[in-house]
């Protein structure tokens, strides 16, 4: 399968392809169109010149689109999660989740275009401000540049296209590059439901080749980025006077606090910790417990992991497959290793086998070790002891990231005391910090990132605020 561009709604040649191979069984799964700088500009003038169509939209008509789109996703979600289960190695089980969470990301999106408006200003409440009425608009920002990562390759390009389009703006999307083709099937589903042409353009090849012309070029008026830090550092200090938005990584963290079920949670933390290979955002990378229960939760929790099914994503019951990369894997291979040399004590797993990373449990990890203080994004995750309250929640803090924190607890003062001491951008109370559903704010403080995706936030984000004032008297 050849898989060429997609600009100004059509499918274009370009003169370099890259080989797309499955991260699981290594075979080829498509040639995937490289963008020249050429075709990246010309994206780009396309959107450009679509924005004057979109901004003219009603908002019934962009929610019309997105409704189809939500249609025809429904109609066509098996043959979407085969698409993330090859591109992505995620298990199909987890595939098919995801398509489910874009269907409601797009369906919020349609009933968010419904109702973006602006509010009347009280301009005499200031002397001098009398004999005025005056009220804003959200006006539609332009063409967004939107940079996605492999790891949901539908849900968080939903979570800037849908946005986009409900607002009345136009895109160029560059997907990464080991999942293009869910973002190309988002594309075509999108021209079948009526979209203007031109916006939505999606364009492929390396993100440090061709990203540049992106996020420099003056006709974007915003990037959004979904990604690792040191890109998104780079994106922001190359994009100008552009707004920004950035959702990067994290290190998360849950307490565990004394008094719980273990029935319930530990299962919980399990899944928060090992789904899609531990490479989500907000996965549970460490686990603080309380010292009167810590035994027999370690004890519980590598009894639950263990029941993970190693596996072929296109299997049925797989939990765990192949890690991105075989560079991720010797990556997080080094970091076990190197934590274990430091006094580490490993519980379960610690090595690949077969490619596959095996779900790991380290316990008493040095918070100095990078499997601890850096985002590990593997299916490794690490169990302390705590004995007071306050260094539990000293110890998540002591992070350089700050995306969302879970806490367990019974004893309301404990819960309402992490609420406000947790620097976060969403706390997590009886529940993981790996918990999402797509119409809630979320984004993160600290290297985490800067603005809020969830739609309605996002088109706070994704539109200006226009203020108009007749002089009445
Ligand atoms: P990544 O390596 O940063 O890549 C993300 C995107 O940026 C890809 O499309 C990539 O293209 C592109 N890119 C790379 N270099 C670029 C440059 N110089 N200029 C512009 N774009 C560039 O991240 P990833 O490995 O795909 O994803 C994992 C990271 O994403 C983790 O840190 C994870 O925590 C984070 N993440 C955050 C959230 C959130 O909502 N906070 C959600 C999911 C993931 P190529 O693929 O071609 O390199």
């Amino acid at each position: 399968m050849k898989q060429l561009l997609w600009i100004g709604g059509q499918y274009r040649e370009t003169s370099s392809f890259i080989e797309l191979k499955s991260p699981f069984h290594h075979g080829k799964l498509a040639d995937v169109a490289s963008a020249s700088e050429e075709d990246v500009l010309d994206a780009i003038s396309v959107g450009h010149e679509a924005a004057k169509t979109m901004a003219e939209l009603t908002a019934h008509q962009r929610a019309e689109i997105l409704e189809n789109v939500v249609s025809l996703l429904k109609i066509e979600k098996e043959d979407c999660a085969r698409i993330i289960a090859q591109e992505a190695a995620k298990p199909i089980k987890a595939a098919r989740a995801e398509v489910e969470r874009t269907i409601m990301t797009y369906a919020f999106a349609a009933q968010e275009a419904r109702r973006i408006h602006g509010e009347t200003v009280p301009m005499d409440a200031a002397p001098g401000g009398e004999g005025r009425l005056a009220f804003t608009v959200k006006e539609p920002i332009g063409l967004i540049a939107a940079i996605t990562p492999f790891n949901f390759p539908m849900n968080l390009v939903a979570h800037k296209v849908g946005p986009a389009i409900a607002a009345g703006n136009t895109v160029v999307l560059k997907p990464a590059s080991q999942t293009p083709l869910s973002a190309y099937k988002i594309a075509e589903l999108f021209d079948r439901s009526g979209l203007p042409k031109g916006a939505l353009n999606v364009v492929t090849g390396s993100g440090r080749a061709i990203g540049d012309f992106l996020v420099k070029d003056d006709r974007v008026k915003m990037v959004t980025f979904t990604g690792s830090p040191e890109v998104g550092k780079h994106i922001r200090e190359n994009s100008g006077l552009k707004k920004v938005t950035l959702e990067l990584g994290s290190n998360s963290a849950v307490i565990v606090d004394e008094g719980i079920d273990f029935e319930k949670t530990v299962p919980r933390i399990v899944s928060g910790a090992f789904a899609y290979q531990g490479q989500v955002c907000i996965s549970v990378q460490r686990i603080f417990v309380h010292d009167s229960i810590y035994d027999s939760f370690v004890d519980a929790f590598v009894q639950e992991t263990n029941k993970l099914k190693i596996g072929n994503p296109l299997d049925e019951d797989t939990d765990i497959s192949s890690m991105i990369t075989a560079y991720d894997t010797n990556r997080t291979s080094n970091w076990v290793h190197e934590a274990i040399g430091n006094g580490a004590k490993l519980a379960l797993g610690g090595s690949a086998e077969a490619g596959i990373f095996q779900p790991t449990v380290l316990l008493q990890v040095p918070l100095s070790e990078k499997v601890s203080c850096e985002e590990v994004f593997a299916p490794v995750v690490h169990i302390n002891r705590f004995q007071s309250f306050n260094d539990a929640i000293d110890m998540v803090n002591e992070s350089k990231y700050g995306l969302q924190a879970g806490i367990f607890t019974n004893d309301v003062h404990k819960a309402i005391k992490a609420a406000k001491k947790l620097e976060v951008g969403g706390v997590m109370i009886n529940e993981i910090p790996t918990f999402r559903v797509d119409q809630m704010p979320y984004g993160g403080v600290k290297m985490s990132g800067m603005g809020r995706e969830g739609i309605k936030y996002a088109i706070e984000e994704m539109t200006e605020l226009k203020l108009i004032s007749f002089k009445t008297e």
